[in-house]
């Protein structure tokens, strides 16, 4: 483990104290409130002076701030008569600011430890070619490599069943003629692999019935006739490997008791769900930006805002317009739930439901808000994330990097002469080579990048955290693989390349700047030749930069 990792280590478990520390001070704070003695000042004012040393470590900028600020009116205080009503509303203004940021500190170590987690999960995908012939081994197992996988070529059996035993993979492509074992024994062993998890691609030069149907009993994945197309195999590996990369399902809740949001919490986070939990109605709009839940949760009484009155300021946020809203309730009688339907809500559960049978409703409807957000968010050809959502995410992220003062990365991807390429292989082989674009800009990408369809056949990236060397080399990187992939369309071979334009917000002052000055780059790439990238730092023209 490196030094930057060791720090994030200490970062998350110290985050993960955080809520203990919240409850220790809201406590403190509330018993002085209610009867000012100079110990329990004393108590509260060490707890918020142990947050301001961790604060500098880990780079809590906006919670130092309030720290900051709490530790020298707590320290004015020590020794002196209890204050006035104006300067305990002042303080409980600030602990009120301290609680929500240390909360939003939390949500973030969560979510990074998430994300974390995938991103490495993604990169560790291992596939092997089991392929005797030497010339079409190396030939997948290369384009492979250019669209991002890690794959290795065995030319038998044998050797590849040592490596598998050892270190399995998660996928393979398997020739069914091989020297060291028969047709059978290659059904056999496929079968064992499946059931352990390792994907099996059949790929045989034979298409018939029977072939097919043993392939079938065997329980493999794929079945594919030689020459395997490339970019279909490629699709093929993207679909059944997603399917163990799935988003965790995000739910929402809030009730007034904390033993409550506690106990559902709990309960919901046992099965593999993630929950953000609250007693403030009040906190649930700035959450949703961070969190974007894929299931609301509300209590119906609570004394300030009912839960139906929450479900309907939901429902007129566009972007949740229609995802599912549970009420939860202990009186389930039926002109309750008359009310809640009304209200747009789509259920009442009542809280004496028994605790497994609670769960899996929440799960399936939970998967069902998540069906519609991603579908209402993503382009139906490739799967990426339509114009409006990569834009959302794009000013999103500048606006985070200039506040935490990083950098991000925004380029804009075209491919070149690509009416020619429809106008040869028509429109379904343009579109083939779109999927083939956007499954290698996926491959290539970290879990916290984004990357979506900004128009026909142009992409945008958004790569955060990245300085501007590090975003040209792994831009130029994907580049350079692109333009080797060799796409076949009625015999003919054929490959495409494309253009970017790149901007860093190091640039600009605002996201409008960074979008335009991306796009003029890529315009600049276009008319350079080609088939390259362009950063130039100004809007200005300099011929001598390429
Ligand atoms: P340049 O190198 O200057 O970008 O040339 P170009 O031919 O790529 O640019 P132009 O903008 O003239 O043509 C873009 C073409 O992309 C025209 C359009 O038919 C095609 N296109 C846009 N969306 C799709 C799609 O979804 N599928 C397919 N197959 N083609 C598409
Ligand atoms: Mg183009
Ligand atoms: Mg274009």
């Amino acid at each position: 483990m490196n030094f930057e990792e060791s720090l994030e280590l200490l970062k998350c478990q110290y985050l993960q104290s955080l809520p203990d520390k919240n409850k220790k001070i809201t406590n403190l704070w509330v018993s002085l409130r209610k009867n000012w003695q100079e110990p329990l000042l004393s108590a509260l004012h060490r707890e918020v002076h142990t947050l301001k040393s961790p604060c500098d470590t880990f780079g809590l900028t906006d919670t130092k701030h309030l720290v900051d600020q709490l530790d020298g009116d707590l320290t004015r205080l020590l020794n002196l008569a209890p204050p006035e009503l104006n300067t305990i509303k002042l303080l409980d203004n600030l602990f009120h600011q301290l609680l929500q940021s240390l909360t939003r500190q939390c949500t973030r170590a969560q979510e990074d430890a998430y994300l974390h987690q995938s991103a490495k999960a993604k990169h560790q995908y291992r596939i092997a070619v089991i392929e005797d012939d030497a010339n079409v081994g190396t030939i997948i197992t290369k384009q492979l490599h250019e669209f991002g996988f890690n794959v290795k070529l065995f030319l038998n059996f044998t050797s590849f069943k040592t490596e598998q035993d050892k270190h399995p993979f998660d996928l393979i492509l398997l020739d069914l003629i091989l020297p060291d074992y028969s047709e059978p024994q290659l059904f056999a062993a496929a079968t064992e692999f499946e059931k352990a998890n390792t994907r099996v691609f059949v790929l045989s030069s034979r298409s018939d019935f029977d072939m097919r149907l043993l392939a079938i009993r065997a329980n493999v994945s794929e079945y594919f006739v030689k020459p395997a197309e490339t970019t279909l195999l490629v699709r093929k590996i993207h679909q059944w490997l997603k399917m163990s990369e799935k988003q965790p399902l995000k739910i929402l809740l809030v009730d007034d008791q904390q033993s409550m949001v506690d106990y559902f919490s709990k309960l919901m986070q046992s099965q593999g769900l993630m929950v953000k939990g609250m007693t403030d109605p009040e906190e649930v709009l700035p959450t949703l930006e961070l969190f974007e839940p894929d299931l609301f949760i509300f209590d119906l009484y609570m004394p300030e805002v009912n839960g139906l009155e929450l479900a309907r300021m939901i429902r007129q946020l566009d972007k949740y317009s229609s995802s599912p809203i549970l009420i939860l309730s202990a009186d389930d009688t039926m002109q309750n739930k008359v009310n809640i339907i009304q209200a747009g809500s789509d259920d009442l559960i009542s809280k004496q439901t028994e605790p497994g049978l609670l769960v899996t409703q929440i799960i399936s409807r939970a998967q069902r808000g998540q069906d519609i957000r991603s579908s209402a968010c993503r382009d139906s050809l490739t799967g990426l994330l339509n114009h409006t959502q990569i834009l959302v995410a794009a000013r999103r992220c500048f606006y985070l990097a200039k506040k935490m003062k990083t950098n991000v990365c925004i380029a804009m991807f075209d491919l070149d002469h690509f009416k020619k390429v429809n106008d040869t292989y028509g429109h379904a082989g343009g579109d083939k080579v779109l999927l083939a674009f956007s499954h290698l800009l996926q491959q290539s990408l970290k879990q916290t990048d984004f990357v979506g369809r900004y128009g026909g056949e142009e992409f945008m990236l958004v790569l955060p955290d990245i300085t501007e060397e590090q975003a040209i080399k792994k831009l130029n990187a994907i580049r350079e693989s692109f333009s080797h992939v060799v796409f076949l369309e009625d015999g003919i071979n054929f490959s495409v390349t494309f253009s970017g334009g790149l901007a860093f917000a190091s640039y600009c002052n605002e996201f409008q700047d960074c979008l335009l000055l991306s796009d003029k780059n890529l315009y600049e790439a276009k008319r350079g030749g080609r088939n390259r990238l362009v950063s130039h730092a100004s809007h200005a023209e300099d011929p001598h930069q390429k």
